[in-house]
């Protein structure tokens, strides 16, 4: 049975959860007994307004909200997503050192989709978490992932003690949610003190990419992102949270063409010069970015 602490009660958002019999979940203060869906508890107070919202996503896009999210050896960008990993990895390794632990008590991936990044996060920590509000995708998280606990939640409304996580992971996520000042006061609140946030997000508000928007309007009416960042309105809204800004890092680099760019960057060279001459020449026009943060002593 995965681990449930850090976790409270959907019914008072109180009592911690206890398992019993069978799997069953059940409050420890109020007695409630957390409901299963296709055997993923769920942990959302508005369960069904919240799959109304995934439902009427998923007859507008539904290769967004229904496909398997590839991995990361099939994608088309695998050389950029590997070094998007490789760079998360250091990072949460450096702060482990930093803080001399040899794992993470508690690690969150924060709207982990199909759970392909808690495959990896888990080499980090002894009690691996994912949430996300879509059951199709934490389904396949559970399958991938069968040591990890994979819960339904709701990211402004979230089932979680204070201070209840090492490291949060929150990964192409936070630009899909309007009150994203909401998000991250959750982060600040669950997040330990000295704990670490790695927060990645498209660099969209760069010019660079905003010329990619321009090329092809119809690609903006089409993106469910309603924000289009870059490394200082992202950093101030961290900052805003209370969270301290420790990095800020930009990474991968392709052309302003968002279908030339899936097709040319599957090739590792390409990749790789698009990173040299990128780094070298438009250092703050990426695709990605990543900010780290840390909560503040108490
Ligand atoms: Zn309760």
């Amino acid at each position: 049975m995965p681990a449930l602490s850090g976790l409270i009660c959907p019914a008072c958002r109180a009592g911690q959860l206890l398992s019993g019999l069978a799997g069953a979940i059940s409050c420890g203060a109020c007695g409630a007994s957390v409901r299963t869906e296709q055997g993923i508890p769920i942990l959302a107070h508005h369960w069904r307004a919240l799959q109304a919202d995934v439902e009427a996503a998923r007859q507008v896009k539904p290769n967004w909200y229904q496909d398997e999210q590839p991995a990361e050896q099939v994608s088309p960008w695998r050389h950029h997503v590997r070094k998007r990993r490789e760079y998360v990895e250091r990072v949460i390794r450096r702060h482990l050192a930093a803080s001399r632990l040899p794992r993470a008590a508690r690690l969150l991936d924060f709207g982990c989709g199909d759970g392909n990044n808690l495959v990896w996060l888990s080499k980090y920590s002894d009690a691996v978490y994912g949430s996300d509000y879509n059951l199709l995708r934490l389904v396949r998280a559970q399958a991938q992932n069968p040591g990890a606990t994979i819960f339904a939640a709701d990211i402004l409304d979230f089932p979680a003690e204070n201070n209840a996580f090492d490291v949060i992971f929150f990964n192409h996520v936070i630009e899909h949610i309007p009150d994203d000042a909401c998000a991250l006061a959750t982060v600040h609140r669950i997040l330990r003190p000295g704990g670490l946030l790695v927060l990645g997000t498209p660099n969209e508000g760069s010019w660079w990419w905003q010329l990619a928007y321009r090329r092809d309007p119809a690609s903006l009416q089409n993106t469910d992102h309603c924000h289009f960042y870059t490394a200082a309105t992202i950093g101030a809204k961290v900052t805003a949270s209370g969270l301290t800004l420790e990095e800020t890092h930009h990474i991968g680099w392709g052309p302003p063409d968002w279908k030339l760019d899936g097709r040319i960057r599957r090739y590792k060279l390409v990749d790789d010069l698009f990173t040299i001459v990128g780094r070298t020449f438009l250092p703050t026009q990426a695709s990605s970015l990543y900010i780290l943060a840390t909560k503040p002593p108490a």
